[in-house]
Order: structure tokens, then sequence, then C-alpha cells
């Protein structure tokens, strides 16, 4: 199985994807814990991703895509993913759906979590508190919206333009909201 999963900041996108990861037995691959990882080892990569994370902006797409090629290249995909927080723009989902062609294994559905814009900033307060992630401030949070509206949301398209995309509510409890990808999965191998 070879799934995206799609959503604002705050939107159950990462939670739900290591729920996945383990009913799938599949890695779930955050490009956005990889560069937390990338930055707590000081790496070049880190260096250079650091300033862009705190302030909520996004790494540029050519280090996304050599970020991306890089793991997606490891043995442990070869039976499928769970990708979150990549594609984030349209020019990495064109970079992915020729590196997945190059490598016969083409992305197989793109589910979107959708939910209300109040419920994210609220979801994002809770994870300051327990996390203490540094990108998890009230400003730094506004801007992450921002761009996901400008940048982000258009992939979504993408991936409807392309047949692949299911749109999941992201409200009620994770277990819920868990159900609903699962049957949305379920529907997608089936039709
Ligand atoms: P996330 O954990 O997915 O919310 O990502 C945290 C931060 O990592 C983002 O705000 C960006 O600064 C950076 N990031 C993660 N994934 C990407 C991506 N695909 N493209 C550009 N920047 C990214």
């Amino acid at each position: 199985m070879r799934i995206v999963l799609l959503g604002a900041p705050g939107s159950g996108k990462g939670t739900q994807a290591a729920l996945l990861k383990d009913h799938f037995s599949i890695p779930h691959i955050s490009t956005g814990a990889l560069l937390r990882e990338a930055v707590a080892d000081a790496t070049p990569l880190g260096l250079q991703a650091k300033e862009l994370l705190d302030r909520g902006e996004l790494v540029p797409d050519d280090v996304m895509v050599n970020l991306i090629r890089e793991r997606l290249g490891q043995d442990d995909v070869r039976d499928g993913f769970i990708l979150d927080g990549y594609p984030r723009t349209l020019a990495q989902a064109e970079a992915l759906d020729t590196l997945l062609t190059e490598l016969g294994q083409p992305v197989e559905e793109a589910v979107l979590i959708e939910v209300d814009g109040n419920q994210v900033v609220e979801r994002i307060a809770k994870r300051a508190a327990e996390e203490g992630r540094s990108d998890d401030t009230e400003d730094v949070v506004r801007k992450r919206l921002q761009i996901y509206e400008e940048q982000t949301a258009p992939v979504a398209g993408h991936y409807a333009e392309l047949g692949l995309l299911t749109r999941v509510l992201g409200e009620g409890t994770i277990e819920e909201v868990l159900e609903r990808i699962k049957g949305a999965l379920l529907l997608g191998a089936a039709g």
C-alpha cells in the first residue's frame, strides 16, 4: 500500500500515519521528523533547515526532493509506505510522481484529512504543551497555516486530477478518524 496523507498542520496527520504504520506494517515517512532529526544531529541538512523550520517556512523543493529520493531508495519501502508531510508543493508532487514511476511504485491513494481552522489551532496548542516543538508557537503556527493554504492545499487537487484523492473528516476521536481512513483506503483499493 503506497499512501500519501494530506492535511493542514494540526489535522492529526502524524498521529494517524503512526497508527496506519502499525496497522499495515509499512514505514511511516515523515519529512518533518527527518528534518527535526537532522537539526538535532546538526548535519549539513539540519544546519541548512533549522531556521526555516523555526520560522515555519518550507525547506526548498530541491533539498526535499533529494531527501525523499534517498529515503524512498531504502529497502524497507519495498512493500509500501505512508508519506506524511510530503509532498507540500505541486513541484514536490510532480517530482514524486516521476521518482515513483521510475521505481515502478506509483502512489495508490492520497487521503486528505479535513478539519476546521479553529480545531487546528486548538490541537497545535495542545501539542505545543506536550512536545515543546519550536515551531508550535502562535505566530509560527499562523505562518504554517498560511503556507499550507497557499502552497500545499493545491497538492490535493493534483491527486484529485489523478483520481487518487479521498477526503476524510478529521473530527471526532483518534479511533473514529482512523476507522474512516481505513474505510476510505479499502474502498479505494476495491474501486
Ligand atoms: P511537519 O512535521 O510535517 O509539520 O513539518 C515541520 C516543518 O518541516 C515544516 O514547517 C517545514 O519547515 C519542514 N518541512 C517538512 N516537510 C517539508 C516538505 N515536504 N517541504 C518543505 N518543508 C518541509
